[in-house]
């Protein structure tokens, strides 16, 4: 066993305050590493681990800031506003789907909701089929995911992590005789406060930032936050390093400009980001897919009101999931209210005094987050110069989409009702309450396609995937089964956008496995990509 210095304070980061005082970096400087990792989420940290363990010279370059978890306040509004993506304000062009995601070191990890679920055997056996990726079958990949589950104590939830929210989705799917089930989460004794998205202040939740980041860091791995990639550079078709720029995450003053030199470039900045910073950097798009088939699972949150107190977001924030339609029909319900902040986020669209006097009621709520499935057909583009461009991201339901995001809540509905709702709050933009399991059928008629702005639903994507879909026809695909980028030499992705196609399970288990899977196949073959 090799013998590694471990930090005292877990995760060493150089933030943009360190930069600024080293005299001897200056506003522009130089770095030189075997591997240079481009974002420090899901991906990135595990890709910075797996190459750190092997001896090779790692950096990891993070956009958003540090936020260690002794400063988590277990308030969603302090933490939205310091390292959510965009400050929650990274929505698609019509604005009215928020993607969220995280920007700070441990990526989108550090917020997630802690659900964990496996791509199915058919989901993987699939993939390797259509897209020539064998390694991915079930049969090849299986241990894969297995390490992660080690890593990350996933684990079924038990008696005690199904609080009263949950409760009353399984009494909604009793009586309708629909299957259930605890969800499994990557928690390890929770403490049941029911703060999953603004951050776990006792670190129980097992996000990058206290597993993969401090354990790459145990070997070495030096880490930048405040560092956003702009461009991968290459020379001869393939890429030498990345061009990058420090930013002081307060005041937004640039700090300095670093250029890294590396063997090798792992973009691992999430499903929007990875296929921005390779349209940024000119990279050849020989299939026409990058930044394509961005798939989102959009969701919506549907809150049942019950005639007894619940108080639904004390507990662990998400107990049970109803998978009776998951393989039908692409739906999946998962339990889980968020505390009364977030409702500012979600919830029921009310104003002034209406709104009051609905929050006074929260602890009367249930809620679930009632998924759907999408057909992955949108997508994102970077306009403009590399430094002075913007994003543009593109997803909006067609009918049939639309009809199952309709279908969802419409279920979530029933489940609460069963369940001995006595009112229930639709997802919609207009408010729209539903008195009665009898009337939901009227009252959601009233929700049609196309109404824009009316009584289209307010919806989240948590999990986009899909923008630089890996398989072995370069044709067809951007990244290449190892995790190369077909046509650049160097060049790897190892996160999110993968995944060749729409999937239903909620992702991070699955994107972490893969990481695991692009490092393997880069130490493998690690005399052909590092010089000494
Ligand atoms: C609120 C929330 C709850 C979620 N809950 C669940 C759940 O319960 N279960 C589940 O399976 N999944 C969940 N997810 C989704 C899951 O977290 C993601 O699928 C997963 O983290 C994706 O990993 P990634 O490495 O692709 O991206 P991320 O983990 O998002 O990491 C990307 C990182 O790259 C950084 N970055 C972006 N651009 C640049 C750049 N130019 N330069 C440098 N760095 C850059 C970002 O700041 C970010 O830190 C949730 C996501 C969110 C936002």
């Amino acid at each position: 066993m090799a013998f590694v210095r471990v930090a005292r304070d877990g995760v060493p980061v150089t933030q943009a305050k360190d930069v600024a005082l080293d005299a001897s970096l200056g506003k522009r400087f130089t770095l030189k590493t075997d591997v240079v990792v481009v974002g420090s989420g899901a991906a990135g940290a595990m890709v910075a681990y797996e190459m750190a363990k092997a001896g090779r010279d790692v950096l990891v370059l993070e956009s958003g800031r540090y936020y260690p978890s002794s400063a988590f306040t277990e308030h969603l509004g302090d933490t939205m506003t310091k390292i959510y993506q965009d400050q929650v304000g990274q929505v698609n062009t019509t604005a009215d789907i928020i993607f969220v995601q995280g920007a700070c070191v441990g990526g989108s990890t550090v917020i997630g909701a802690c659900v964990m679920e496996e791509p199915g055997d058919d989901v993987l056996d699939g993939w390797a089929a259509k897209y020539g990726l064998d390694n991915l079958s079930a049969e090849k990949f299986r241990p894969y995911l297995d390490t992660v589950a080690d890593q990350l104590q996933i684990h079924i939830n038990e008696a005690h992590e199904i609080n009263a929210c949950a409760h009353k989705v399984i009494q909604g799917c009793e009586k309708m005789q629909f299957s259930w089930k605890p969800a499994q989460r990557n928690v390890k004794q929770c403490a049941l406060t029911g703060h999953c998205l603004a951050g776990c202040p006792s670190d129980r939740k097992m996000s990058s930032l206290v597993t993969h980041l401090p354990w790459a860091a145990a070997y070495g791995a030096r880490i930048f936050s405040d560092t956003e990639v702009v461009k991968v550079r290459t020379r001869n078709g393939r890429a030498s390093g990345v061009e990058a720029r420090v930013t002081d995450p307060d005041s937004g003053a640039h700090v300095a400009d670093m250029q890294v030199d590396a063997d090798l470039v792992v973009l691992a900045a999430g499903a929007i980001h990875s296929p921005l910073i390779m349209q940024r950097s000119g990279v050849e798009d020989r299939s026409g897919q990058l930044g394509r088939n961005l798939s989102i699972q959009p969701f919506t949150q549907v809150m049942g009101k019950f005639k007894e107190p619940l108080y639904g977001f004390r507990g662990a924030l998400v107990g049970v999931q109803v998978d009776e339609f998951t393989r039908s029909d692409g739906y999946t319900i998962f339990s889980g209210l968020a505390e009364p902040e977030s409702l500012m986020a979600q919830g029921d669209m009310k104003a002034g005094k209406a709104h009051i006097d609905f929050m006074k009621d929260y602890k009367y709520y249930a809620g679930v987050n009632a998924f759907s499935t999408d057909q992955g057909r949108g997508y994102v583009q970077w306009d403009g110069d590399a430094y002075t461009g913007g994003k543009t991201i593109h997803w909006n339901p067609n009918r049939e989409e639309f009809e199952n995001m309709k279908a969802s809540a419409a279920l979530a509905a029933r489940i609460f009702f069963s369940g001995g709702a006595e009112k229930v709050f639709m997802p919609t933009f207009q408010s729209l309450e539903v008195d009665s399991v009898f009337s939901l059928d009227e009252k959601l008629s009233e929700v049609d396609y196309g109404i824009k702005g009316m009584y289209t639903f307010r919806s989240n994507s948590f999990s986009p995937h899909g923008t630089c879909r890996m398989g072995a026809d370069s044709y067809e695909s951007v990244v290449a089964p190892n995790g190369e980028v077909h046509g650049t030499a160097g060049l790897f992705v190892a996160d999110a956008s993968l995944i060749p196609e729409p999937m239903s399970a909620p992702p991070q288990w699955t994107v972490q496995a893969l990481a695991k899977y692009v490092s393997d196949q880069i130490n493998a073959k690690a005399s052909s990509y590092f010089i000494g």
